[in-house]
């Protein structure tokens, strides 16, 4: 056999426990069993930073950096991941050395998110042809974004909460039935505030889109590099503008009711590779640097 069949081998091992054995890809989930619609990420310990990693998880590829001695990726479970167990892989190529991998099953756990009744007004819902062509086109745009991956890491540390004033988040994965009809999920997390609150940037970055969509309102997509993107929808006024970089905490508008909103509130959304995550475990994010 081969060094590398062997290291191969080795790595099979090496799942879910840190080795302190230089020639083994040791690899870790943070957390262990991550939950639907959370903000997972995966360490692969012990890399040297001259080091390539690849990875992913159900195919779709992970995009790491060098983080706490060797290289960290962070995955979205989307908000309608089925749960169980997913496969995933990791490859190492450093220089001078054989190429390393490890695989292994990570396990989704279920979470179940609350149904919520809305009425609103028909207009809202019931869409003219013009405004379901707008409003698919809209939503089409903002997919097309989210899996637009910028190849640098903005982000650094810890992620601040967008409205300063406000509780908690709530409302995200919740089940809506809008007057009587089944739709699709809620994909972010609502902050009541009144009009004219500041809504922040909760991490550095570069600002991907300002638009004013039928559904969303006036809204702000900031890019965090790697995948990671937020969104800030029903803004009353904004104030950045598209290409310009933003530090974390940096006013970004400010909370409206613009759009489909019952009154004014922020939604808050994430997206890590296209997959739509509870923002509000973005915010408790272990991995800081
Ligand atoms: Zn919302």
């Amino acid at each position: 056999m081969t060094r590398g069949i062997v290291l191969a081998a080795l790595g099979l091992l090496f799942t879910t426990q840190a080795s302190t054995a230089a020639d083994k890809a040791a690899v870790t989930w943070h957390p262990a069993n991550p939950r639907v619609g959370d903000v997972a990420w995966i360490l692969v310990k012990d890399v040297d930073d001259t080091a390539t990693v690849e990875g992913s998880v159900d195919g779709k590829p992970l995009m790491f950096f060098p983080y706490g001695g060797g290289y960290a990726a962070l995955f979205g479970v989307d908000l309608q991941t089925k749960p169980g167990t997913h496969a995933w892989r990791v490859g190492i190529v450093e220089p001078g050395r054989e190429p390393r991998s490890a695989q292994g099953s990570v396990r989704i756990v279920r979470r179940d998110f609350h149904v919520e009744r809305l009425t609103l007004p028909n207009t809202m819902v019931d869409l003219d042809p013009e405004t379901e062509r707008r409003a698919v086109a809209e939503s089409k745009q903002l997919a097309t974004l989210y899996r637009t991956i910028t190849p640098e890491r903005f982000w650094r540390g810890k992620f601040t909460t967008p409205v300063g004033s406000a509780g908690a988040g709530t409302g995200f994965g919740a089940r809506r039935i809008i007057n009587g009809q089944p739709r699709s999920p809620h994909s972010g997390s609502d902050y009541s505030a009144p009009r004219g609150t500041p809504v922040v940037a909760v991490n550095a970055g570069k600002v991907a889109l300002v638009a004013e969509f039928f559904f969303p309102g006036r809204l702000v997509i900031v890019d965090h590099g790697l995948g990671l993107y937020t969104a800030y929808f029903h803004l009353d006024t904004i104030a950045v503008a598209e290409g310009e970089r933003v530090e974390r905490g940096q006013t970004l508008g400010a909370v409206g009711a613009t759009g489909r909103a019952t009154g004014p509130h922020l939604h808050f959304g994430a997206q890590v590779a296209g997959a739509r995550v509870d923002p509000t475990t973005l915010l408790g994010l272990s991995l800081i640097d």
